[in-house]
């Protein structure tokens, strides 16, 4: 029987199943959706339980169909990865387990006086504490999440002072769930955006936790991105290695095989998140970009470090034209509209639902929609609405051609937004370069899976030794190439710019 290797794929809005072989076929996948909760406008939290419900299930129907095929049994599952949505905070009570309030999810900016207060404390302003952590203050990252907590639940802080109270992940709470508690554990690029690591130690740092206000002893123990953490406990794949972690960001980049210095890929999920990879020397951005750890695939593995640009919303402005305009039924009919119209008719959508990230950084900006006349449709809206993300990228991608002085020549993408192929014309068109979409979209789960499997030596595989993994998913790439000339190009993100202008301080 030939060998698997499964991961979890847990993001923000679906957990994930997925099986692989070792050319990164699929042989099994089960899904599942769990709820949003917006208490208050720019409030988004998630039940920890619900998640690890769905973890539990999707292993479950994920294995029950691999059975089926009669092909495979549990048995040839041999090391299974865990990959995140990242900086969504949990915190639980280590003497039951159980979470002490919903998590506060990645977009959540509920705690933007905390930050303001944070920042006011240093000299540095926002980029107080950038040197250590690679990250600008902002709503976004986990510590903000833990301070909110401590300061306004009060079972939160009791727990705390009662030397009860575990942080995490979503990658923590997973494995500590798996493993029966047994680990409570975090991998280094999932560190790296709580804003209370050190970027070139990866070691937590005294001096941050001490700007926060955290103990120490919540925090996970920092691991490595391929390395056995434990075993998991119970269900179908109870004995099986947990071997590979990092957040889904991290993740894609693995999955896409971007291993060398320069090489970038974007993926289109709830939100979009754009790393570039620097290689084994943190690259700091002068022009609004994270630098942050992309993996370290094993304990004595070299640290390889990215720059990121991240978009707070891309899919979800999809969700949310479908959900709440109700202007399409189908996340699919979004690119269908688009694509009957050539252009927007002037119209510009900035999508700053919880403000803006890269490369503008306001938490203040707040959805706009400039340029309607009555010529306007719905095929115009749904187009600006794809655009939003197509132009926040170009954003990004000239910010780091500025940092690393070199301009990207194709851009490998995935995520849920990808399928849509007017998007990914729209993607080249605003870029003036080659999009590149793969066949075998789930980067991200394959990244953790690839991680797993090279801790184990699964396959030979060496992540370290990216030639080893030359077989894997290497069927059908489809490229999208620019279109428009250059000067329609400028025409185009020169009316963004001047729309983000407009969306900028709204909240002041
Ligand atoms: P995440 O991992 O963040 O939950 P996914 O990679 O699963 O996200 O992508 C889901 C997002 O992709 C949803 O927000 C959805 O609106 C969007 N999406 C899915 N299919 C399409 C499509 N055909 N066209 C445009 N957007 C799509």
């Amino acid at each position: 029987m030939p060998d698997l290797v499964g991961s979890i794929d847990a993001g923000t809005t679906s957990v994930r199943f997925i099986v692989f072989d070792e050319f990164a076929s699929i042989k099994a996948q089960h899904q599942l959706e769990f709820t949003q909760y917006y208490p208050h406008p720019g409030w988004q939290e998630q039940d920890a339980h619900e998640i690890m419900d769905a973890v539990n299930q999707c292993i479950e129907k994920a294995v029950e169909e691999l059975e089926k095929g009669g092909e495979f049994t549990r048995s040839d599952i041999k090391a299974i990865g865990v990959t995140n949505q990242r900086e969504t905070t949990a915190v639980w009570d280590k003497t039951t387990g159980k979470a002490l309030t919903r998590a506060i999810a990645w977009p959540d900016a509920r705690n933007t006086h905390t930050i303001r207060e944070l920042a006011a404390k240093s000299e540095k302003g926002n980029d107080a504490v950038k040197e250590q952590t690679g990250l600008p203050l902002s709503t976004y990252f986990a510590s903000g999440k833990v301070r909110w907590m401590l300061d306004n639940i009060p079972e939160v802080k009791k727990a705390e002072q009662e030397k009860n109270l575990l942080f995490g992940t979503i990658d923590s709470w997973i494995v500590y769930n798996l493993t029966d508690r047994a680990a409570h554990i975090t991998d280094s690029s999932n560190a790296s955006r709580t804003m209370f690591m050190d970027l070139k130690k990866q070691q937590w740092c005294p001096e941050l936790c001490k700007f926060f206000d955290i103990d120490m002893d919540i925090l996970p123990e920092i691991k490595s991105s391929a390395e056995v953490y434990g075993t998991v406990a119970q269900g179908a794949l109870k004995g099986v290695a947990i071997a590979g972690i990092a957040g889904d960001q991290m993740a894609a980049l693995v999955g896409n095989k971007c291993f060398s210095p320069g090489e970038a890929k974007n993926t289109y999920g709830t939100g979009a998140f754009l790393l570039y990879n620097t290689g084994e020397k943190v690259v700091s951005s002068d022009n609004g970009l994270l630098s942050t750890i992309a993996y370290k695939a094993g304990p004595n593995a070299p640290v390889h470090y990215a720059l990121e640009g991240s978009i707070a919303v891309a899919g979800s402005a999809v969700k949310w034209v479908r959900d709440s305009l109700g202007l399409i039924k189908d996340a699919s009919e979004i690119g269908e509209l688009a694509g009957q119209v050539d252009d927007t008719g002037g119209v510009y959508f900035v999508t700053a639902f919880n403000g803006l990230f890269c490369p503008y950084w306001d938490d203040t900006a707040a959805g706009t929609i400039v340029g309607i006349t009555a010529y306007t449709d719905k095929r115009h809206f749904c187009r600006a609405t794809l655009e939003a993300t197509c132009f926040q990228t170009k954003a990004i991608l000239d910010a780091m051609a500025k940092d690393s002085g070199v301009a990207l020549k194709a851009l490998q993408v995935d995520g849920g937004l990808t399928n849509s192929d007017q998007a990914m014309q729209i993607q080249a068109d605003i870029l003036g370069i080659n999009v590149e979409r793969p066949e075998m979209r789930e980067s991200t789960a394959l990244g953790s899976a690839l991680l797993a499997g090279s801790a184990i030596g699964l396959f030979g595989w060496d992540i370290n030794k990216p030639e080893t993994l030359a077989k894997v998913n290497t069927a059908g790439k489809q490229t999208f190439a620019p279109k428009i000339d250059d000067k329609r190009r400028a025409e185009l993100m020169h009316g963004w710019e001047r729309a983000v202008e407009k969306a900028k301080g709204w909240n002041e």
